[in-house]
Order: C-alpha cells, then structure tokens, then sequence
C-alpha cells in the first residue's frame, strides 16, 4: 500500500523518521507512516494557531465544513475499511460500521447550535452568557475505535471554532492519517493537523505551550500524566478514560435471552471497549443457566482475521495486551476459578486469544478488579442485590454499568444507585451522538457527544453591557 503522510498545515508532511505499523493478525508490519518529530510537531502547532484566527470567526462555514467532512468521509469510507481491519483486527463489516458511524457523528454534530443565553434584559443592563472557543485543542486517542474516538474529538472542536492537532495511538496510526488526506481537500490549511508517533508525541503534545485544551482518550494510568503535564499551563482538559463496567444481573431475569445481550455487552471489538461488560454480577438462582449459555455463545463465536468472510470477532489489537489479557486468566485460573471456556491463545501467528468465560471467581481477583480490555470475562455469583451493588462500587472505576431485569422499573432503581457515568437497564453500549457520554471517579472528567460535549470545547464568557 502506498505510504500515508501527516497533514499539517493543509499539506502532506512525509516526516524525517518512520515506524512500523503491525497486523495484529499476522504480527507482521504491513507499512510505515511517519514519526513525527519535535520541529514537525511545532508546526502542526504553529499552522493550528495561524488558522484559529480566522475559523473562529464564522460558525455558518464551520457547520458546512462539518457537513463537506461527512460527505467526504463518506466517499473515501470503501478505501479506509480495509486499512481499518489491517491496522485494528476488527473484521470489515464491523471496520464498516466504525467509519459509517463517525460519518453520522460528523452530521449530527454540524447540527448543533452553541447557546447563547440572555440572563438579563432590562433598562439596567443586557447581559448573555456567551461560549467562546479555546484555540488550539490537542487531541490523542486509543487504539480500539481509532477513527470513532477521532471524530468524537475533531468534530465539536471544529464545530466550536478550535482548531486541532490529533495523534491517534502507535498502533493504529493508519485511517487517522488517511482521514487527515481526505479532510484536506476540505477543511481550510491548519484547521486539522495529523501527527503520528510514539508515545512521547503525546508527551510532547500535551506539553507544548500552544494548545489551550488537551482531549484525550486512553487509559487511567496515562490520563494522571496527561493532567499532570496540562497542569503548569492550566490546559483545559477532557480525560475519557478505562473502565471496569459491571453488569448486575437480578433473579428476575431470562437467563438465555440475557445472557445474549450481556455476552455482546462483553465481547463486542474482542472485548476491546472502554464501557464494555468486564465483569458480571449473576444471581445465584440463575447463576448455572446463565454462565452454560455465555459459555456456548463464547464456543460458537468465529475469530479470526477480520479480512475474511464471517469472522465475528478478530484478535486483540497487540502484543502487550494480548499478554495483559493471558496473564489475568492464568492469575484467575491460579486463585481457584473455573475457566468454562476459552483461556488460551489460539494459534501463533498473529495476536488471537479464544473468547474465555471464567466463573467460581469473585472480587479479588485480578480479572474481576482490573480492567481486562479483551476477551475474557469473569461471573461472579451474589445473594443480596445490595451487596452487588457495593462491590460494583467497590473500585475506583465509574465509567458505565447495567442492571437487567423484567422488571425495567425496579431495574432502574438499582442502576440509580451505580457510580458510574452511564447507567443502563437492559442494555450496554447504549452509546450515540445526542447522549453525553463520560466517566465518574477514574474513569473521566469532562464528557464527550451532544451539547455537553460540544461545550467542553468552549470557555463560558458573560458579556454584560450596562444601559443605565
Ligand atoms: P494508552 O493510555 O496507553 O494510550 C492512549 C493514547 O495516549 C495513545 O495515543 C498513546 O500514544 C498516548 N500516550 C501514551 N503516553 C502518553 C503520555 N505520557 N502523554 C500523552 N499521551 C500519551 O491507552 P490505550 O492502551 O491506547 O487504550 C486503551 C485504554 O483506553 C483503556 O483503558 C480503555 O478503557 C481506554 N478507553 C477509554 C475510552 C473512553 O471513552 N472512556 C474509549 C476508548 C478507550
């Protein structure tokens, strides 16, 4: 495949310095795409200043420029979903999705209005509470839904007047930089600028003196060192960050048909998602029949490369983590839990791992403490619903969380009570454009999507003009 460049400034920038891009399907590198260095990142930044000047001024063409993005997105979409699944392992119907998905966002976002609220219009003064934009946002995103998570960002930003400077991951660098080709043919010079690197890109990024608001979308562990290094300038900040989301399953339930959803709750993207299921709360009632059906849904899945016809689910995106998700199976496995199904690598070559099911297993536990972020997912037996409640509390997690019931109403009471961002009742991953979506505790600060998204891009002013 022909070499993707950075965009910056509205031009294509080679870069002085490559790395490999790897398949996690085969472990082999399928390409190379640049390195960004300190000076290229300086004038990524600099093109971003220049052209705040001008973008922030008129909002009638940025919601054009939304929609011109959509359309072409929309046009390169059939070009970026094979590069998708080479660079992630999500197989092309699921590649698909992604891209039509960040299609969508990109039209709703265009939509949306920046209030203006008049709070006082009287013989004394008119005063409004008006959203200015902040200038230059520093964007960085994860691996798992690298084009998604891109738009999540770029487009409330851009809609808002900032303009960006985005870095996605290391190991999935390639539709970022594609989409950077598509969107200079219509965002004006500097408006969008696309870096690729390493991690200390990222470092750079978030301490480079020009940009005002640092977005960022990762693990905890990195969005502490992201604050960290916002702080000395008082960057404005988004964290979106990891998440241990229980799912609590009340004696009510049915356990074929909840188990269902709860599975694809859990093993969507190989279990690869922020607000996944990583871990499930069973009444014991029903505890037997609901871990036989996880288990025969988790033997009945396809795995394999995602190029290939009826693959439900790919490998995990890399080696570290693929790693990560084997050594928290074999500490469960060492504490006495029963791996039902699954619990082992399938195959050498590439980075695949067989979708596990553990149960006899409680909190405690590594894999049902820490976020796995893969295919394995850990049931735990309760008695008391209380009592499941305060140990899926129990961590310093809160992204997102359910409860599922035929009683939707007692089901909601109890979600009520989960500390988390989102709370669902019979469903996961109830995740759209209109909704805000964002993290309690360690999971977050700030939200993403809808207005409450779009706001985090802006810095409220009060312009207070006096009559008498
Ligand atoms: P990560 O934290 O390792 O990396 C995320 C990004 O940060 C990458 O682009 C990386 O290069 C960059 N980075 C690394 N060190 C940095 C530093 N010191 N300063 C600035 N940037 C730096 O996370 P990951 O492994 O790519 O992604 C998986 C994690 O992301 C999981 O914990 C997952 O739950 C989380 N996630 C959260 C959401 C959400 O919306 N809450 C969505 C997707 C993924």
């Amino acid at each position: 495949m022909a070499e993707l460049t950075m965009t910056i400034d509205g031009k294509s920038v080679q870069g002085s310095k490559k790395r490999d891009v790897i398949n996690p399907a085969t472990g082999k590198s399928f390409t190379h795409v640049p390195d960004c260095t300190r000076e290229e990142l300086d004038s990524a930044m600099s093109a971003a200043a220049r052209a705040f000047k001008t973008w922030s001024k008129d909002i009638a063409l940025r919601r054009q420029v939304l929609d011109d993005c959509a359309a072409a997105l929309q046009q390169g979409s059939e070009g970026l979903v094979p590069l998708l699944t080479q660079e992630q392992g999500k197989p092309l119907a699921k590649a698909t999705q992604e891209i039509m998905g960040a299609v969508m966002w990109l039209q709703y976002t265009a939509k949306l209005e920046i209030p203006v609220e008049v709070v006082q219009d009287d013989a004394m003064a008119r005063v409004e509470i008006r959203r200015r934009p902040l200038g230059v946002v520093a964007a960085i995103t994860p691996w798992n839904f690298p084009l998604m998570l891109a738009i999540w960002k770029i487009a409330p930003a851009l809609l808002a007047g900032n303009t960006v400077v985005i870095k996605p991951s290391p190991y999935t660098p390639v539709t970022t930089l594609a989409l950077g080709e598509i969107l200079r043919n219509v965002v004006p010079p500097g408006v969008v600028n696309v870096v690729s690197g390493g991690d200390d890109l990222g470092a750079w990024m978030t301490s480079h003196p020009t940009p005002r608001k640092v977005s960022f979308t990762g693990s905890v562990a990195t969005g502490k060192k992201v604050m960290a290094s916002a702080a000395p300038d008082l960057k404005r900040l988004t964290l979106e960050l990891g998440g241990n989301d229980p799912a609590i399953v009340l004696p009510d339930a049915d356990p074929k048909s909840v188990a269902q959803q709860v599975f694809w709750g859990a093993f969507e993207n190989c279990g690869q998602i922020c607000s996944a299921i990583k871990r499930v709360y069973v009444h014991e009632s029903i505890y037997n029949p609901f871990i036989t059906e996880l288990s025969s849904l988790a033997k009945s899945l396809k795995v394999g490369n995602g190029m290939e016809d009826g693959v439900q689910i790919g490998p995990l995106n890399n080696k570290p983590q693929l790693e990560r998700v084997s050594e928290l199976v074999e500490d469960a496995r060492k504490h006495g839990a029963r791996i039902v199904t699954g619990g082992e690598r399938l195959g050498s070559e590439g980075y695949f791992y067989a979708p596990t099911v553990v149960g006899e297993i409680s909190d405690g536990v590594r894999l049902v403490d820490e976020e796995q972020f893969g295919p394995a997912l850990p049931v735990v037996a309760y008695k008391d619903v209380d009592d499941a409640v305060a140990r899926a509390n129990a961590t310093h997690f809160g992204l997102s969380g359910s409860v599922w019931s035929s009683n939707p109403d007692r089901a909601a009471e109890v979600a009520g009570e989960l500390e988390c961002g989102s709370a669902w009742v019979n469903q996961h991953l109830a995740v759209t454009p209109y909704l805000p979506f964002g993290g309690a505790k360690w999971s977050g600060i700030g939200v993403e999507n809808g207005r409450w998204g779009l706001l985090g891009f802006t810095e409220i002013q009060v312009l207070n003009v006096a009559r008498a």
